[in-house]
């Protein structure tokens, strides 16, 4: 009912979450949050697999990290985290190696012992004419941090499979977020802080919300005018709405689509306790069709005893172009996209009391601890300001 809300939040995401734990511990708001989907959580949505009990991440695996500390307090209220820490290993030639690319992967690959200093000078020999560039795209930079041998068996064709575009097209940027390490860590994170939550995704988010004053319904679409809370219906009201849907989606795509990836995910399952004998297994060469492949319950090792024996749960992950009506993943974010995107951002803040945030409201790849981050500097300068008129 419009007359006892006072603010509707499209999308129960993680930035729609954190907004309305926000608004009720600090305006004591009456919330109501809508998603279309049946379920909260958005994309880092997980459930509890019923067969092997084991959790899969619906919309691909989620490992949260932060190195910000307001986040990591902020989410140790509502959940415990494990001591997950992150690794990946990648496939190669028939050869399984560690990521991201770090003295083990350079000792294996050219079959030496080099200690950090020569291995060091040897990339640099590696790199050739591009070791003093400025990389302009990603070709340059992967063949500037780890040479061209290296970059030709772990970067170009794995990008290749996730991009379906040359690399001498993709900002550098993508691959800028993975360290090379001259020493043997292998950590794939760089950050302060992570963990997987202790009980699951699903639960934590259910505790931030545990509040009366929050309602939320699913299967509701924020365009459907034949539900109550519609676009239309809200704004006339004067409710303060807070969007985290696809900004192109807001405006009728009237200035043209911003073009995302999406994955596809193929589940297999295998009768044994172990398939892979760790999380995420790579696939760097081109005549593996996808890209990685997860291996959920290695997420959780600590849950070992609620797993039923002998069975274990993979998906495979093939990536693709996303049409109108796939999941919007990653951002393409070509020169196009970025100034179609300052357009829409133009026009939505011109949108009476409206606040557009998360990954499809401001078009950015951002990982969980960002958009928490952002969600919760946008509730103080926001959405706080438009609850108090
Ligand atoms: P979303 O989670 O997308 O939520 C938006 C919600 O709005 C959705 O539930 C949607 O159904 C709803 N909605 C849209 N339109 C409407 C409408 N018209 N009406 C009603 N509801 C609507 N982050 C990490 O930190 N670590 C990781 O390891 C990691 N891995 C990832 C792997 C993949 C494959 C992907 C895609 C993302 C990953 N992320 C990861 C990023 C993480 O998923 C996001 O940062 C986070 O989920 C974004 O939250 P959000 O609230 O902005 O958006
Ligand atoms: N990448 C690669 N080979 C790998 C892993 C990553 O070439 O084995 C590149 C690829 O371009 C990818 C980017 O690094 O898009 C970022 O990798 P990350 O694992 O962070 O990807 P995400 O989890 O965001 O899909």
């Amino acid at each position: 009912n419009p007359n006892n809300t006072d603010l509707v939040i499209v999308g129960a995401g993680l930035f729609g979450l954190t907004v309305a734990q926000q608004a009720v511990e600090h305006a004591g708001a009456r919330v109501h949050i809508i998603d279309v989907r049946d379920h909260i959580g958005g994309n880092a949505y997980s459930y509890f697999d019923d067969e092997t009990g084991i959790e899969i991440h619906k919309y691909g695996a989620h490992l949260f990290h932060t190195s910000n500390r307001r986040v990591w307090e902020y989410v140790n209220r509502f959940t415990e985290f494990t001591d997950y820490v992150h690794r990946v290993y990648t496939t190669h030639n028939g050869e399984v190696f560690p990521l991201p690319i770090n003295l083990g992967t350079i000792n294996q690959f050219f079959h030496a012992s080099y200690t950090p200093a020569e291995a060091k000078r040897l990339i640099e020999e590696q790199a050739g004419e591009y070791a003093d560039i400025t990389p302009k795209n990603l070709d340059e930079q992967g063949k500037k941090l780890i040479g061209k041998p290296l970059y030709e068996a772990f970067i170009k064709n794995y990008t290749g499979k996730q991009w379906q575009t040359d690399p001498a097209e993709l900002p550098a940027s993508i691959i800028r977020r993975l360290p090379m390490r001259y020493n043997y860590n292998n950590r794939y994170f760089k950050d302060t802080w992570e963990g997987l939550p202790k009980d699951g995704y699903t639960a934590w988010f259910e505790k931030m919300i545990a509040d009366p004053r929050i309602e939320v319904s699913l299967g509701v679409d924020f365009f459907d005018e034949s539900q109550p809370l519609n676009r239309k219906a809200i704004q006339a009201a004067g409710i303060p709405v807070v969007y985290t849907g696809p900004i192109d989606r807001y405006f009728d795509y009237d200035l043209g689509e911003l073009k995302w990836r999406t994955v596809d995910f193929k589940e297999r399952r295998y009768d044994e306790d172990d398939h892979f004998g760790c999380p995420v297994m790579n696939y760097a060469d081109a005549d593996v069709p996808y890209t990685r492949a997860i291996e959920f319950r290695n997420f959780n090792p600590e849950r070992a005893e609620s797993y039923k024996p002998g069975k274990t749960v993979v998906w495979e992950e093939y990536s693709r172009f996303a049409r109108r009506g796939d999941e919007p993943y990653y951002p393409i974010n070509t020169e196009d996209d970025k100034n179609i995107y300052a357009q829409y951002q133009a026009k939505a803040a011109l949108e009476p009391n409206t606040v557009f945030g998360g990954r499809l409201g401001t078009y950015k790849y951002y990982d969980m601890h960002q958009v928490i981050d952002t969600a919760l500097t946008a509730y103080d300068e926001q959405v706080a300001p438009l609850l108090r008129k």
